[in-house]
């Protein structure tokens, strides 16, 4: 459930986690903690991995794991 407006329309909503609501923009990731245009954070993967923030490596952890998912999907489905 989105908690803040993001008017991107390449961004693709993940989920959200504690206060931020993550966003996949290509191989971007956006963290919007606010309604704001400036209240967001856009990190590439690894360095969201690299970071020392808790909360940012949990998010980097799940869409890893996300898209080892849809990769497996993928090949199924082809
Ligand atoms: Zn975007």
């Amino acid at each position: 459930m989105k908690q803040y407006q993001h008017d991107c329309e390449k961004c693709l909503f993940v989920w959200s986690y504690r206060n931020y609501d993550v966003y996949l923009c290509d191989d971007t990731v956006i963290l919007r903690y606010g309604n704001e245009g400036a209240q967001y954070k856009s990190l590439l993967l690894p360095w969201l991995m690299a970071t020392s923030d808790a909360d940012f490596r949990v998010v980097a952890r799940h869409l890893i794991r996300m898209r080892h998912i849809s990769i497996v999907n993928n090949h199924k489905e082809k």
